[in-house]
């Protein structure tokens, strides 16, 4: 199960389909780190021992990855806990939710190396779970995205539902291949707004990045 772990003032290590990466709200940044560095920190972090204690282990026992923290300009701040319950509690600004790890196309630069044959997908339950407690948190928006989106069983009761709950802005981050015109008026309707990639200057470019015709 994917898991976001409080790391500091404002930082948030957040699982991602197959890296990690750490979310700086303060300096509004994304660092992304590979999956064994991501699970390492997340189990690091978790464990029993004091701040002052995380950081001597690191600095004794795990020089590169603390250098990287350094360099990154993350390292001290990733233990102050208390700050980070200060930093929930004024509200947050937007959600990101990876429905799918799915996606009918196969394009050379995904990110999260999405294609037909993935197959993890969240189950309803669990993005209703995210769904209200990001509401409880106060995000403003939430984008849901993938892998594509429009693939997940039960999208549209996950749009419904985010739709009638707090945020100011529901997204999705589609391909769009997969919605018809219907499908287009009904997010119309519900003043969903929709993000997409053109990918080439004409329908050849665009195939070979898709690597789908
Ligand atoms: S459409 Fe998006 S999710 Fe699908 S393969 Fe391309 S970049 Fe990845």
């Amino acid at each position: 199960m994917k898991k976001t772990v409080v790391a500091g003032k404002g930082l948030y290590l957040v699982q991602g389909t197959v890296r990690w990466g750490i979310y700086d709200l303060e300096f509004e940044t994304i660092v992304i780190i590979d999956r064994v560095g991501g699970q390492f920190l997340a189990a690091f972090l978790e464990s029993g021992m004091s701040p002052g204690e995380k950081k001597q282990f690191l600095r004794d026992n795990c020089d590169p990855l603390w250098k990287k923290l350094c360099d990154l300009g993350v390292a001290e701040r990733v233990f102050a806990l208390d700050d980070a319950v200060m930093t929930i509690s004024k509200g947050l600004d937007l959600i990101w939710v990876e429905l799918t790890e799915r996606c009918n196309q196969k394009c050379i630069h995904c990110y999260a190396e999405s294609e037909p044959n993935r197959s993890i997908t969240m189950s309803y339950d669990l993005v209703s779970q995210v769904i209200k407690e990001a509401s409880e948190l106060r995000f403003s928006k939430i984008q849901l995205t993938g892998g594509e989106p429009f693939l997940h069983p039960k999208i549209w009761e996950i749009i419904n539902l985010a739709c009638a709950s707090v945020f100011d802005e529901v997204e999705i981050y589609t391909n769009l291949t997969l919605v018809d015109e219907l499908g287009l008026m009904r997010l119309k309707k519900l003043e969903v707004k929709l993000a997409t990639s053109l990918l080439g200057f004409d329908s050849e470019s665009h195939d070979k990045c898709t690597q789908i015709p």
